[in-house]
């Protein structure tokens, strides 16, 4: 049996430093908003080479308050990807203001820059690039696109932790941006927990009372905020997660770099290698070949051999039910890869065998490029 991701081996080399963690915290009698978080906030913030990190409860919370932070609300419009994580677009419909989708290009899964100007109008305020499977977006385009529009740039950096985009990390890159610590993700938590990275003092200050009620003085609330915050308990254990993040993303290339020679010369389209970007490689995803239909047999036939794979993700947001009765423009690119995409397994800890073993299995179960 190969899982996809097992949480279990992933976590078991931290577990006598979390044990230690966790005591620390239960025997602080302090649980929410103390020395854990503000620790772990200049940790990261460090790590990724910017002023301010603000952590919250969640990755979708990062980017609602982040929205939310910039004044982005009721008729605005924020450009998204349409092959994305739902929160993308739950992000901007929460503020009330409305998602404008993109295509993707077909080899990176990323928006597409070429078709931003198409999605552009007077009510455009923000650009959403997400660095989706942990590969950076096109960010020089996207950013001289959103300055020459005077738009905000918020990363969904959810998949990108410690990826880099010309040697800058993602969450550095646009104005602010927005982390999940979410269990699964390749900085997670045990439980629910999120962040915001900006270089923006003024918004940086801005989320800090929002996210805690709008208040920085106890029953003082200048802003109608929220409670938004992460826990002690959790910040504890990503403080020291984070120490191995860079070892673990850089066991996750190897494994990658496994599955690109391996892989060669089958019916499928292997994740392309944008130049200048450093893939954080949170996904490994495949795009099949031929005709729709062949992604699921394929997908049955690896299960049957004791290999689980995954979709992501297997219905684009505007086609979810909660968007589907609005009038979409045409995206012919994530309708498609949505029937032809596989996420093959990836993590730190799975062994260069397992990988081996995935790799004979498509090359029995794909057949040749043509
Ligand atoms: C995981 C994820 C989110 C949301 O994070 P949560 O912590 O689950 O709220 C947002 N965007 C993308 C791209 C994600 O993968």
């Amino acid at each position: 049996m190969i899982d996809f991701l097992n949480l279990l081996r992933v976590n078991a080399p931290h577990q006598p430093a979390i044990d230690e963690a966790i005591q620390r915290v239960l025997k602080s009698g302090w649980y929410i908003l103390g020395s854990e978080c503000s620790a772990f906030e200049q940790e990261f913030a460090a790590f990724c080479g910017v002023r301010h990190c603000i952590g919250v409860a969640n990755g979708l919370d990062a980017l609602t308050l982040t929205l939310r932070g910039l004044g982005i609300g009721p008729g605005d419009e924020v450009i998204v990807p349409a092959n994305t994580f739902i929160a993308t677009w739950l992000a901007v419909s929460q503020v009330g203001a409305s998602p404008v989708p993109v295509d993707p290009r077909r080899d990176s899964h990323n928006i597409d820059p070429e078709l931003l100007e198409a999605a552009l109008t007077p009510r455009t305020r923000a650009i959403m690039p997400v660095h989706l499977y942990g590969q950076p977006a096109q960010m020089d385009e996207i950013l001289s696109f959103a300055r020459r529009h005077g738009l905000k740039v918020i990363e969904d950096a959810a998949q990108a932790h410690g990826a880099r985009w010309r040697g800058v990390r993602c969450g550095a890159l646009g104005d602010a941006a927005g982390f999940s610590f979410y269990p699964g993700k390749n900085l997670g938590a045990l439980g629910d927990g999120g962040a915001i990275t900006t270089n923006d003092d003024a918004l940086a200050e801005r989320l800090r009372k929002l996210r805690n009620y709008g208040s920085s003085v106890k029953y003082w609330h200048e802003l109608t905020g929220t409670n938004s915050r992460l826990d002690e308990l959790q910040a504890a254990v990503l403080r020291i997660k984070l120490q191995s993040l860079d070892a673990e993303n850089a066991a996750r290339s190897r494994l990658a770099q496994r599955y690109l020679q391996g892989l060669q010369g089958l019916a499928l389209d292997l994740p392309l290698q944008i130049k200048g970007a450093e893939s954080a490689w949170h996904l490994f995803v495949v795009s099949l070949h031929g005709e729709t239909g062949k992604r699921d047999r394929v997908q049955q036939a690896l299960a049957a051999r004791g290999i689980s794979t995954l979709i992501h993700y297997p219905l684009a947001c505007h086609r979810q039910p909660c968007y589907a009765a609005q009038d979409w423009p045409a995206l012919p690119v994530a309708d498609d890869l949505q029937d032809r995409i596989l996420s093959l397994p990836i993590s730190p800890v799975h062994q260069v065998e397992e990988i081996d073993q995935v790799i004979a299995a498509l090359r029995e179960e794909v057949g040749s490029a043509a």
